[in-house]
């Protein structure tokens, strides 16, 4: 597998509104998501516990599903939504608040949801290869390429991009999938209080998730043991509680980049300096890890 990142960041940025025929859609699985996030990044238990270490609990987010044929079902707000028994199923990601990006190979800027890690300057990603660097970012789009699937790199060329999939070939190396049986408490949770989700339907769709609803949902994704539905109760109350009061750069600027953004695809209307200049202001200088650049 040999790829070309430059300048794309199509698999860190919801880039539907550049092309709306060429991108995805989350939407096109058998169980489509409740949100309406592009290119969620599932994250494993671990992960989710590591993020939580490290005070960006605010970074994560949750995502339920629509049920497939013959799912189990949990009605939550009258809204029937996928099920492991009698729990409703679900992943956390990372939150994509709207920045002023330019991927994919475009030139102009435009307000699109990008990726809570991206450095919206040069289109890196501010985690890659530490610990926090996600496995699915990390093996992108191997699992793809292993199912003869199409990618988001391709998807990125028929829109015009360029060239980004330059070698098609899967690694040997890729761990399990993050969807599947195997992932039950891994990947894929089970909220135990079904009862206690009133209201968040709504918010889910909508995109209005409070951060209590956010960290009762990874408070219960750190509580799982994977290959069961059972959840550990104490685990659970205490990564709650840290995912409520975190307050990290990540999170800070969720909000600033939420309330400046312009509408969904528009143009950001700032110079070049001045765009560099917010993007050192609400995420390098506020705690956020730098990136290099490309290089020559
Ligand atoms: S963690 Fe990094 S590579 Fe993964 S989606 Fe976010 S910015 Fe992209
Ligand atoms: S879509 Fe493919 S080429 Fe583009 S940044 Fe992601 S992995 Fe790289």
């Amino acid at each position: 597998m040999e790829l070309r990142c430059e300048g794309c960041a199509g698999c860190c940025v919801d880039w539907r509104p550049l092309a709306p025929d060429a991108a995805g859609s989350d939407r096109a699985g058998r169980r489509p998501p409740l949100d309406d996030t592009y290119d969620l990044v599932p994250l494993t238990r671990d992960e989710v516990a590591g993020f939580l270490d490290d005070g960006l609990g605010d970074a994560l987010v949750p995502r339920l599903f629509e049920p497939a044929e013959r799912d189990a079902v949990v009605s939550i707000d009258g809204v029937e939504v996928a099920a492991a028994g009698d729990r409703p199923v679900f992943m956390i990601g990372l939150r994509k608040p709207p920045k002023p990006v330019a991927p994919i190979g475009t030139d102009e800027p435009r307000w699109l949801d990008a990726c809570v890690f991206l450095d919206p300057t040069t289109l890196q990603c501010r985690i890659h290869d530490d610990d926090r660097y996600p496995r699915t970012c990390a093996t992108y789009p191997g699992h793809n390429l292993a199912l003869d699937a199409e990618t988001e790199c391709e998807r990125v060329e028929a829109a015009g991009g360029g060239d980004r999939l330059l070698d098609g070939e899967p690694p040997t190396d890729l761990p399990a999938p993050a969807f599947g049986p195997q992932a039950l408490g891994t990947t894929v949770f089970a909220y135990p209080d079904p009862d206690r989700l009133d209201g968040t339907i709504d918010r889910i769709r909508s995109g209005s998730l409070t951060a209590d609803d956010r960290a009762r949902f990874v408070g219960a994704a750190v509580g799982s043991r994977p290959g069961s539905l059972s959840v550990d109760r104490d685990r659970m109350a205490e990564a709650r509680a840290l995912a409520r009061d975190a307050d990290s750069w990540a999170g800070r600027a969720i909000r600033e980049w939420t309330e400046r953004a312009g509408g969904d695809g528009d143009p950001v209307d700032r110079d070049p300096e001045d765009r560099e200049r917010l993007v050192r202001y609400l995420e390098d200088d506020a705690g956020a890890p730098g990136t290099p650049g490309w290089g020559e």
